[in-house]
């Protein structure tokens, strides 16, 4: 029968081939194993490191997290991770064959073992640069993405971009074909004092309840129903004249009302409603986004004023009266 142990020239062999660092210390945190992978990417040999001191060697070290976890491997005999978002790059190690830049990204164990009567620490080092730059780079896609998504995060209706498109596109359209146009702006009532009582979370809950049935109000496909920001929210109507914005207007306020969620006892009303504001393009007077928004704007303030839990009606009127 064959030795099926490895012989000392195959295991230095492996040990010369293995993709990540291997480093041996004793109970004096003595260097006593240094392996190729460590000596290519800090620049030292084996026969310049061993028998000194790790953290001699490396003063940096000294009182850091991985100094810390030698002495708990050594004390309790547990091994110890390394959290790499943390300690990034805890040896100043640099890819094979480059000297100086950055510093490779490290993912770092220790591992206590005894052999023989002597107890000794494992500290593997493993270059985890390319799966942290890949990680960085999803993310920062995610985030661009996220940048050029039209959907509101909290409450899956469109979110300002989609709305601000919409309205411009319709805009457009409308000039085009003097066509009719109409645009709601509105905002939940009191919902600081929601917020203040019942906290941000179920604030939030409360947001997405609110969009939600406000989106569902909404029947022909070229509605759209957008969250404008915080608690306020935009519907784009094209071919809808002002009486008939009015009248979805009324039916968003209805619904909202009919929900029946509670309020803070602090608000207006005893359950959650909305303040809408209505305007309606007009190629003389509101004839582009900022004058109709401006428009909607100044009609959901009237509503406050007027008491909340109502609709108002961009007129000509009042732009005279104004
Ligand atoms: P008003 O009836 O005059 O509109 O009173 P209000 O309290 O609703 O108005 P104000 O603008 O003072 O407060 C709006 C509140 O909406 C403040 C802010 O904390 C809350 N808010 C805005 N965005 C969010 C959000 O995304 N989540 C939660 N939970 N609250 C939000
Ligand atoms: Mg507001
Ligand atoms: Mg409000």
């Amino acid at each position: 029968m064959s030795d099926s142990s490895l012989s000392p020239l195959l295991s230095a062999r492996v040990l010369g081939l293995a993709q990540l660092g291997l480093i041996v210390l004793d109970i004096n945190q003595q260097i006593v194993m240094w392996n190729q992978w460590m000596a290519s990417r800090s620049g030292k040999s084996a026969h310049r490191v061993l028998g000194q001191d790790l953290f001699d060697l490396y003063g940096e070290l000294r009182g850091q997290r991985l100094e810390q976890a030698v002495h708990s491997a050594m004390q309790s005999n547990l091994p110890q991770q390394l959290s790499p978002a943390l300690n990034p790059s805890p040896f100043p190690l640099y890819p094979a064959g480059t000297w100086g830049g950055e510093r490779v990204e490290q993912a770092v164990s220790v591992t206590p073992f005894t052999e023989g009567k002597e107890r000794y620490c494992l500290i593997e080092v493993s270059d985890i640069s390319i799966i942290v730059g890949r990680e960085r780079q999803l993310r920062s896609q995610a985030e661009q993405l996220r940048a050029q998504s039209y959907v509101d995060g909290l409450t899956g209706i469109a979110n300002r971009r989609h709305f601000d498109v919409a309205l411009d596109r319709e805009l457009r359209r409308a000039q085009r074909n003097d066509g009719q146009l109409s645009l709601l702006l509105m905002d939940i009532d009191s919902f600081k004092a929601y917020n203040d009582h019942f906290g941000h979370q179920q604030g939030d809950a409360c947001l997405t309840l609110v969009a939600e049935a406000f989106a569902a109000t909404l029947q022909r496909p070229a509605d759209l129903a957008a969250r404008y920001g915080g608690e306020e929210f935009g519907a784009v109507l094209p071919d809808t004249s002002s009486e008939q914005a009015a009248l979805v207007a009324e039916t968003i306020r209805a619904k909202i009302a009919s929900l029946s969620i509670n309020h803070s006892p602090a608000a207006t009303r005893q359950h959650v409603t909305m303040s809408i504001g209505v305007a309606t393009f007009d190629k003389d007077r509101l004839a582009d986004a900022a004058a109709m928004l401006a428009a909607a704007d100044s009609c959901l303030y009237a509503a406050k004023k007027a008491g909340r839990d109502c609709v108002i009606v961009y007129r000509q009127q009042q732009e005279n009266a104004a």
